[in-house]
């Protein structure tokens, strides 16, 4: 194998053969095909697309570059959800106990900052002690003990991902459905599910940033999904503007506790609750959305889901008690209006940036993140806003990276008159 030459094939608009993709893919996780290498493929890829057969073998390839879980003995319904990618999405850390309180089993692999978007690894990490690197013998006693636990690609699984995926996110190619496509269908498929629900994301905060993109994506994991026999169902959700109060990396997780112990923001519940119902349909728990819906509250209310949380974490080495006091950031700045009006829009890819530059996401390979970095907000989309009132406010620890972060935000906002609608659940 010529990578050069492979690497011109896919150039040149032509569609690689399984053994040539398998080949190279191969070859970059041995060696041979250095990151360079692998970066103008992804390059060639992202610029020409695949075609059916390309893409089954992508995904293919990808969830045989490791080993895969097994649940077939499994008395609960096993299944998942994943995102596609957005900001202040808190979403997994939520209804993962939600849906292991319920009955249902969940063996996530997650994945670390992606691009702008940030990464629920990361934000676990920010828990002292937190294991998101588990044997896989590890991984799967947790979930069969605790109903669900969450784990990072790893050597074991889905290595072709864990390389590929970093890559992506420091070369900026990311937006391409074939490669996204590889990415998290390789990862469900690998868990040994029986049933998955796909948030795709739709809107300027994220990959797909029309309703058109984000349904021919759906069409394809669905298509993957069917062909895998996981039961697949796709929401399609607004992220046109950041969920809940936060983005970041510790205050996320505290969100997430907020949200358990029934204090969370109404556009988090309610995303949660849609995505919630399907898995819980899905397993036969429940018979419709309202049914699902009220189960979750329940889970919620009756503190089961928030303790199913706390096992979760104990059992993976976190220190809850410790996450407050080893994330104090050091600086915080105010992000003030500079005129006076209604929000109606937020260009929440640069919001994505500014969470990178505060150092919520790697920009480069070794780089340490700082855990005590987030943005609240203030104000959201449909909220008055006066001249001089606070919308942003920033933290972190490093004071350079917060003055840039500063910068960058002060144009996000659009302003307009009257009422604006932000539908959360895109039909
Ligand atoms: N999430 C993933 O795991 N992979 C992608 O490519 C995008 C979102």
């Amino acid at each position: 194998m010529i990578p050069a030459s492979l690497i011109s094939k896919k150039r040149d608009g032509n569609h690689l053969s399984r053994s040539e993709l398998s080949d190279f893919i191969q070859n970059y996780l041995s060696g041979p095909v250095s990151e360079e290498q692998m970066s103008a493929m992804l390059m060639a890829i992202f610029f020409n697309g695949m075609d059916e057969n390309e893409i089954v073998a992508l995904v293919e390839i990808m969830v045989d570059s490791g080993s895969s879980l097994e649940f077939s003995n499994s008395e609960r319904y096993v299944a998942d959800k994943h995102s596609t990618g957005g900001i202040g999405d808190k979403i997994s850390l939520i209804l993962a106990p939600i849906m292991a309180s319920a009955g249902v089993k969940v063996p996530m692999i997650a994945g670390r900052g992606l691009g702008f978007t940030g990464g629920t690894i990361d934000k676990l990490e920010s828990i002292p002690g937190f294991n998101t690197s588990p044997t896989l013998k590890q991984f799967k006693s947790w979930v069969n003990r605790n109903g669900y636990a969450i784990m990072s690609q790893s050597v074991d699984i889905c290595p072709a991902d864990k390389r590929i995926y970093d890559l992506r996110s420091r070369t900026g190619i990311v937006p391409s459905i074939p490669l996204i496509c590889g990415s998290i269908m390789s990862k469900k498929i690998a868990e040994g599910i029986s049933g998955l629900v796909l948030d795709i994301k739709v809107g300027s905060g994220t990959f797909m940033k029309t309703i058109d993109q984000a349904k021919e994506l759906g069409s394809w994991m669905e298509k993957i999904g069917n062909l895998f026999n996981i039961r697949t169902d796709i929401i399609f959700t607004n992220m046109n503007q950041p969920i809940g109060k936060f983005a970041g990396l510790s205050c996320e997780i505290e969100e997430s506790i907020e949200c358990l112990k029934g204090e969370g923001p109404n556009d988090l519940l309610s995303i949660t609750h849609e995505l919630g119902s399907c898995l819980l349909i899905q397993a036969g728990l429940a018979e419709n959305k309202i049914q699902a819906v009220n189960i979750q509250k329940d889970m919620i209310g009756s503190g089961k889901a928030l303790e199913s949380f706390e096992l979760s974490v104990k059992a993976q080495g976190g220190k809850l008690d410790k996450l407050i006091s080893s994330n104090k950031p050091k600086y915080e700045i105010l992000v003030l209006s500079d005129i006076e009006g209604v929000i109606h829009t937020f260009d929440t890819e640069i919001i994505g940036w500014a969470l990178v530059e505060l150092g919520c996401v790697q920009k480069n390979k070794n780089q340490d993140l700082d855990h005590s970095a987030g943005i609240e907000f203030l104000k959201k989309v449909g909220d008055t806003v006066v001249k001089e009132e606070p919308v942003y406010r920033l933290f972190n620890s490093n004071k350079v990276a917060l003055d840039n972060a500063f910068k960058m935000l002060k144009k996000t906002i659009g302003y307009g008159n009257g009422i604006t609608k932000h539908n959360l659940i895109i039909k």
